[in-house]
């Protein structure tokens, strides 16, 4: 067996056979690896870094977990996992590695005491459960420090190109979901117009999803601009044919919900209500299709270490587990999906 085979020391060209070579088993390039969580939180990381550590003792590997991001990797913040560091998280929100952001590792000094930690340490590999900076910091990691790194994307927002899916998601959107629910109810108690901010950052995948899925009577994005007037005529009309309450779903970023509630309040005279959802939508215990998707992710991860890929991140297209070199994946753009838009314009009236 051949031990601390370096994929990048060998050069392109052999890469794909000694990636052929490992996945027979003859070759052993990776002892011990790293899993920290960078950026946002999002349901589902926990569930990412059980599958991790586990896949990675299954093939025989050390794991430890860097704590508070790459923060804890410029200090030497680790953390041995066994098998039984990982149990009881899988249905848990939040992330058991603790979760920042760290200025300093964009810089080269950082990045170097990150790689002098992953040294001295013996971390050979490692993977980033993050959004698109946290996969920078990875990519710049594998590039210029020789350290491989593999991306998984968490991050409630679903605003990563690569992949139609990033862990966190689903989870936010019932949160989402099931407090305008709520808010639907006392909304039709009163026949008031309830206006409510979901996250997203400058997507509106949340809002879209969850405009449909609460019959919102209108949803406003950053993608699909609608002026007020509109909204309000909206309104308007929907309350002549007999409808007495609303929902306005609005994208955070793209509209104060108080200004807008009072100025629906001042042109139809429907008492209007603002809630922004905040963090709420962070929280709480995965969905099963989250924990899913980041014990595959996670399982995945591990094998791309193990066959000595770097600077890679894992993605979902049409269903598939697909990885891509990092640097490509962050020029790529997300579509929106207009079509589910015009859905649920069509039908909540
Ligand atoms: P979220 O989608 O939840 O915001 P994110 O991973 O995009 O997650 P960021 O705050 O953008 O969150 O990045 C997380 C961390 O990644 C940063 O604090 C920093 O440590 C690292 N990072 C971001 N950009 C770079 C970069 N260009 N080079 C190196 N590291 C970076």
């Amino acid at each position: 067996m051949w031990k601390k085979l370096y994929i990048y020391k060998v050069g392109k060209k052999f890469q794909s056979l000694i990636a052929h070579l490992c996945k027979k088993g003859m070759v052993d390039i990776m002892r011990k690896i790293g899993v920290l969580t960078s950026g946002g939180d999002a349901p589902g990381m926990n569930a990412a870094i059980r599958a991790v550590t586990r896949t990675a003792l299954a093939k025989g590997m050390t794991v430890v977990g860097v704590l508070k991001g790459f923060n804890g990797l410029i200090h030497g913040d680790i953390i041995d996992l066994d098998v039984r560091s990982v149990s009881d998280i899988i249905q848990k929100g939040g992330t058991m590695l603790y979760t920042a952001r760290c200025n300093e590792f964009r810089f080269k000094e950082g990045l170097q005491k990150g790689k002098e930690t992953c040294l001295k340490e013996g971390i050979e590999g490692l993977v980033v459960i993050g959004g698109d900076g946290s996969f920078r910091g990875a990519a710049d990691l594998s590039i210029t420090q020789r350290i491989p790194c593999v991306g998984i994307p968490a991050t409630i927002d679903n605003d990563i190109a690569m992949t139609e899916y990033t862990i966190g998601y689903d989870t936010a959107m019932n949160t989402a979901m099931s407090m305008i629910d709520k808010l639907r109810d006392t909304a039709q108690s009163h026949d008031r117009c309830s206006v409510v901010e979901v996250m997203g950052r400058h997507a509106g995948h949340i809002a879209v999803n969850t405009g449909i899925a609460c019959g919102a009577t209108h949803i406003i994005t950053e993608e699909m601009p609608t002026p007020l007037e509109e909204v309000i005529e909206r309104i308007q009309n929907t309350h002549t044919t007999g409808k007495h309450h609303f929902i306005v779903v609005v994208s955070e970023g793209h509209g104060d919900a108080k200004e807008i509630a009072n100025e629906i309040e001042a042109k139809t005279g429907i008492e209007s209500r603002a809630t922004v959802l905040g963090h709420v939508q962070r929280g709480g215990y995965p969905t099963v299709r989250d924990r899913v998707a980041a014990s595959q992710m996670g399982h995945y991860a591990v094998e791309l270490l193990e066959q000595g890929k770097a600077n890679r991140v894992i993605g979902f297209q049409k269903g598939k587990l697909v990885d891509y070199n990092i640097k490509t994946a962050l020029t790529m753009k997300k579509t929106f999906d207009e079509e589910l838009y015009r859905i649920a314009m069509t039908i909540s009236f």
